[in-house]
């Protein structure tokens, strides 16, 4: 009875998705025992005056709540619960990033998984002909189209099982069609063989992969954080896969990270052809369902081997085995709002923990990671060479100043595009701004279009005669008047891809021009559609923002060309060279991937700047050495830690105050080793309605930054402004705007 008595008065430590710092307090389900209760597990509460879903994080002995003010949680569901390894993770990162653990729980669940819906038992399935079916003549089903598609499908596919991801790329409904077809016993469902996964391609690795594969094989049973560098196709995923392989072999599961736009059809056609173990990807493209299930896959050792986006850094593994995240410095991989996580930088303590082995990889490594190869922390591994017999593109700066320009094409540029068309090669050019103009302008009196709610200039879109503010989404009709002087004579100031595109058309009448930017592809599916086309030669000039500047292979294009490095040299953010170096060099990697060799092009005003100059004269390698020294000298990361409080509210004043009662309360605990920078007003003071300002914290070790951060979130939370502010903190924030 005694041991009854205790075990009743057991809390229950519950995590629910606020922005409050804390965990919640309940009693065991009425009826529940509580021995049989586990953390990770969904739990169903009273909160407030409705119903909550939260995640049982703990199980204490007592609580802070008088134990006749607790409440009764009302039920537990165990199934699908979070795993120990994916719990601490979790409770590190919220820890590591300041931010309310029932948020970062939230981000690493499926949205299925924080409600009480079940995830459907289906798992994927895989479909092959039967014997009758590979010999069946399907003009026999001309009276039934979609079983005729469907069997033809199989028929001609080069893959011995498909996927229902296969099947959903026909194009129609396929389940009823493929229940007839197997209870005319022409198709079966089949299991792939994970233990004996044959490749059905394989490239001899170079003597560079050979040896990188080799280190990484060396390392398999423990942690090892490698850098892959490598310049775009050197054969790094060939690396990626022959370690991939080295861990199926022992069985283990491998999670392959990449970019947002980085999951291309041309990357999992890859891995399929490679593998034969069963493979699911995880990304925004997915339904709800859908991602739960790929979550169950990854959780019970189904999937052999993950690929997914950001978020999949928290999938649960039954059996981790490697990790890899492609494109290492690539910005999408943090996440701008709500949890700013790094989802590399958590994959890397991840594998730490689970005593794996971590590849990251890169043609343009982050000065981050670079330092960390330096100081020994991670171990290099060089792919200096394009694999196969690709050459090296030749790099070249065009001076705009005091040229005849055409829009914004200089005639060197101009005469270059038409000597590659008329090879009949492809160009692709980059320009960083979508949209007409970025600007729209009096004439007559100087006065700008501004977005009511940012302090920005209107984007003029002139296919949709609209201005559109690229922050905040807002939108109105082309105005035609001055708002101030009435004037007519409005002009448009700056250039953006569908300016490009008419100047372009008006120069090369003839030529197929192909535009990819946000605007051209709203649906789903439709930039790899159009990279498609072009892959298949259907366009001559393809013309993009950021989007294009990776990913896709496209063997035929032997000219880029980057229309304004200009900004990236000047910007205020410390971080923007070295995005451009990145970019210039991602733009590189698209021309001359085939057997052709490639020319880029790059437009400035500052040809004589001397850190372009090393990075088109020396290379990434040597721009990034000169870079780190800067930042040393400068004393910024990665010689020195950040991190951001930012706070917004709909009156100006507020969030200065807020942050100025912070910056005095930091003052407090500051040591010596600790800078307190600002508040100032954000760069973009008012965004979509908000007056925004910030407060840096710059630090020369992470303890004392963390220190800091942790005591000042409880303050934080108290403060009285904190009422009227909206407030978040960014550790190692990547974007200072
Ligand atoms: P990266 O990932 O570095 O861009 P990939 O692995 O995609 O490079 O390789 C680029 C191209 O070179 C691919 O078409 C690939 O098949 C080919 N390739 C890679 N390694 C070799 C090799 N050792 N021999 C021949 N071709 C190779
Ligand atoms: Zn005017
Ligand atoms: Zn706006």
């Amino acid at each position: 009875m005694a041991l009854m008595s205790t075990k009743n008065s057991l809390i229950l430590r519950v995590a629910v998705a606020t922005p409050l710092y804390r965990l919640f307090d309940y009693l065991a389900p009425v009826g529940n025992d509580i021995s049989q209760l586990s953390p990770g597990s969904r739990i169903e509460i009273p909160f407030g005056k409705g119903k909550r879903f939260g995640v049982l994080i703990e199980i204490a002995t007592n609580s802070e709540i008088a134990h006749d003010r607790l409440r009764h949680a009302i039920r537990c569901i165990e199934k699908d619960k979070l795993p120990g390894e994916l719990l601490a993770l979790c409770q590190w990162a919220a820890d590591y990033y300041h931010h309310p653990i029932g948020e970062v729980i939230a981000t690493a669940l499926p949205t299925l998984l924080r409600r009480d819906e079940t995830i459907s038992d289906a798992k994927i399935n895989y479909w092959s002909l039967t014997q009758t079916g590979k010999e069946y003549d399907n003009k026999a089903l001309a009276r039934a189209p979609r079983q005729q598609a469907l069997l033809s499908q199989f028929q001609c596919s080069d893959k011995p099982l498909l996927s229902r991801a296969d099947l959903d790329r026909c194009g129609f409904a396929w389940h009823a069609p493929l229940k007839a077809l197997i209870e005319k016993q022409l198709l079966q469902q089949s299991e792939p063989n994970s233990n004996a996964s044959t490749p059905t391609s394989h490239i001899e690795l170079n003597t560079d992969q050979d040896n990188a594969v080799k280190q990484i094989k060396e390392r398999l049973n423990d942690f090892t954080c490698f850098l892959l560098e490598g310049v775009t196709g050197s054969g790094k995923t060939e690396v990626y896969f022959d370690a991939m392989q080295a861990a199926l072999d022992q069985n283990k599961q491998c999670l392959l990270l990449v970019p947002e736009i980085g999951l291309t059809p041309q990357l999992t056609q890859r891995i399929q052809k490679r593998f034969n173990d069963l493979f699911v990807a995880y990304h925004s493209g997915l339904n709800n369902s859908e991602r739960a299930r790929a979550w169950r896959d990854a959780a019970d050792g189904t999937a052999k081997i993950i690929v997914g986006t950001r978020s999949a850094v928290f999938l649960p593994l039954k059996n981790p085995g490697l990790i890899i995240v492609d494109e290492e410095h690539d910005l999408s991989f943090k996440q701008q709002d709500g949890f700013r996580y790094h989802a590399r930088d958590i994959a890397i303590r991840r594998a730490q923990k689970l005593n794996i082995p971590i590849v990251l990889g890169s043609a343009t490594p982050s000065l981050e990671s670079n330092e960390n190869t330096r100081n020994k922390r991670y171990q290099w591994l060089h792919l200096p060479k394009r694999g196969g017999d690709a050459k090296p593109p030749t790099v070249e700066l065009i001076d705009m100043r005091r040229q005849a320009l055409k829009g914004s094409l200089s005639p060197l540029l101009i005469s270059h595009i038409q000597a590659t068309l008329d090879k009949q090669q492809q160009v692709l050019l980059f320009v960083n701004r979508r949209g007409y103009a970025p600007a729209l302008f009096c004439h007559d009196c100087g006065w700008i279009a501004k977005c009511q709610r940012c302090d920005a200039n209107m984007t003029v879109h002139h296919a949709k005669h609209c201005l559109r503010c690229h922050h905040c989404g807002s939108q109105r009709s082309l105005d035609k008047q001055c708002k101030d002087c009435q004037s007519e004579e409005l002009t448009t100031l700056g250039f953006g891809t569908e300016q490009i595109e008419d100047t372009l058309k008006g120069l090369f009448p003839y030529q197929r021009i192909i535009r990819i930017d946000r605007d051209t592809t709203q649906q789903k599916g439709s930039m790899n559609a159009l990279l498609t086309q072009v892959e298949e030669g259907q366009g001559d000039i393809l013309i993009g923002t950021q989007m294009i500047a990776k990913g896709h292979h496209l063997p035929n294009v032997t000219l880029a060309a980057i229309l304004n490095a200009d900004q990236g040299l000047f910007a205020t953010d410390f971080r923007a060279l070295e995005h451009l170096a990145q970019l210039i060099v991602q733009v590189t990697g698209r021309a001359g991937r085939g057997n052709k060799a490639g020319h880029v092009l790059i437009q400035t005003h500052h040809p004589e700047h001397i850190l372009l100059q090393t990075l088109i004269k020396d290379g990434y390698r040597e721009f990034c050495q000169q870079l780190t020294r800067e930042r040393k000298d400068a004393e910024l990361p990665p010689f020195s830690y950040m991190a951001l409080l930012r706070a917004e509210a709909i009156d100006e004043t507020s969030p200065m105050q807020f942050l100025q009662s912070a910056k005095e309360h930091a003052e407090t605990i500051a040591t010596d080793t600790l800078y307190l920078l600002g508040p100032i007003p954000a760069p973009m003071t008012k965004r979509a309605g908000r007056f925004r300002a910030q407060l840096l914290i710059q630090a020369n070790d992470r303890r004392s930054l963390h220190q800091l951060l942790r005591q000042w979130v409880r303050q934080l939370s108290s403060n009285k402004l904190s009422r009227k502010v909206r407030w978040s903190i960014d550790v190692d924030p990547m974007d200072m705007n």
